[in-house]
């Protein structure tokens, strides 16, 4: 089964969030042989997640650190 390039595209995301079964992870693979446009839409997006990934590092849970602090301390008396 041949996928279009929209329907390529709508999948990126999916597919890097892991949200793909076998068969359409598959299918866009197969996409990619063939398919110089997406191969270079599928680097871009790739280098703009890294990107991101650099720029932003993951949020700490502030409150829920401290909240997992206070159950850590003895409680006053
Ligand atoms: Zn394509």
């Amino acid at each position: 089964m041949i996928i279009t390039c929209p329907t390529f595209v709508a999948r990126v995301t999916a597919m890097q969030e892991a949200a793909l079964g076998p068969l359409q992870r598959a299918q866009c693979r197969v996409h990619l042989l063939y398919c110089r446009d997406c191969q270079r839409y599928l680097q871009q997006m790739e280098q703009i997640t890294a990107a991101a990934r650099v720029e932003q590092p993951p949020e700490e849970p502030d409150a829920a650190k401290l909240d997992a602090l206070k159950k850590l301390l003895p409680p006053r008396s």
